[in-house]
């Protein structure tokens, strides 16, 4: 997808103020950044992991989390940022050969029901590909119902994985650390309570039986929970949680809320540095107010 003009020029503008330079060398100096990638190609990740080496530090969620739970959150580096990818898509295993050039921490968060699978996505098919944003907000067994009409079952597989396959898992499995996001990614507060918790729970050991190593973290399906959530997270024997609050991360954020920064998978390099310095989550509800225009695609491909 190319980016239009005008948005380049925007976050160009923004950046050419100096705020992100500020914001960074003030709020996140102490602070935990964490980012979030879907199915970035291997081209623009390069580009992106080139400008954040230089400007941040790039740690381990482990490392941070270690950190949390030993008391040690001062000896982390000045302007940390944790790299993370959600859903596994089958195009992150394209990224193997840069993550390894750049030798940095990465972790991207499966979905167990999908990985080694020839099954889909649901917010992928096709046929309901332009109301995605509506059936996010429906209850659960509504929007499987929806999708069955639409000829699509979470465990039908097709011809073509959208997921990492069993093999790409093992060979990225060195360099790589993988984590949970549910087993079909359902939007888990629109779950009944029993769904939602086999979604959390059977994810891990899923996992941790396939990949043989400790899955400890767990990233929300959109970024989305409650309070239930949080308990069963905990409950499952994660030892943190993702969400998509906006904000950094210090050694007193909730263990199970911490914070993330969306960065599109095809951001160009002045919006990369704007967004993840926090900056567009300053403006962003200021200028939507004013403008329909700065606002994000209604229809995402990715959740
Ligand atoms: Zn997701």
């Amino acid at each position: 997808m190319k980016t239009p003009a005008w948005r380049e020029l925007a976050f160009l503008a923004l950046r050419l103020t100096l705020l992100p330079f500020v914001l960074r060398e003030i709020f996140q100096r102490k602070k935990v950044t964490i980012i979030v990638y879907h199915a970035p190609s291997p081209r623009v990740f390069d580009a992106h992991l080139n400008i954040l080496k230089r400007i941040y530090t790039i740690v381990p969620l482990s490392g941070y989390i270690e950190a949390r739970q030993k008391g040690a959150f001062s000896k982390l580096p000045p302007k940390a940022l944790i790299i993370t990818l959600d859903d596994g898509h089958r195009s992150n295993y394209q990224l193997k050969a840069v993550i390894e050039r750049h030798n940095i921490p990465v972790t991207i968060f499966l979905c167990s029901g999908l990985v080694g699978t020839r099954r889909r996505f649901w917010f992928q098919h096709e046929a309901t590909s332009p109301i995605v944003q509506q059936l996010k907000t429906l209850p659960d067994a509504e929007r499987v119902a929806i999708l069955h009409e639409a000829g699509f079952e979470e465990t039908k597989e097709f011809d073509e994985s959208q997921a990492l396959s069993g093999v790409e898992l093992e060979d990225l499995k060195p360099r790589v650390d993988f984590q949970s996001h549910t087993v079909f990614h359902p939007i888990l507060p629109r779950c009944l309570s029993e769904k939602a918790e086999a979604e959390i729970a059977k994810s891990r050991i899923d996992l941790q039986t396939r990949l043989g190593t400790e899955v400890y973290a767990f990233a929300y399906p959109n970024g989305e929970y409650t309070e239930r959530e949080l308990l069963l997270v905990e409950k499952a024997g994660y030892r943190c949680a993702l969400s998509l609050d906006r904000g950094f991360n210090t050694k007193t954020t909730p263990l199970y809320k911490l914070r993330r920064i969306c960065i599109p998978d095809q951001a160009k390099p002045s919006e990369l540095i704007v967004k993840a310095s926090g900056l567009w989550d300053i403006i962003k509800p200021l200028l939507a107010s004013k403008t329909k225009a700065w606002q994000a695609p209604r229809v995402k491909r990715y959740a």
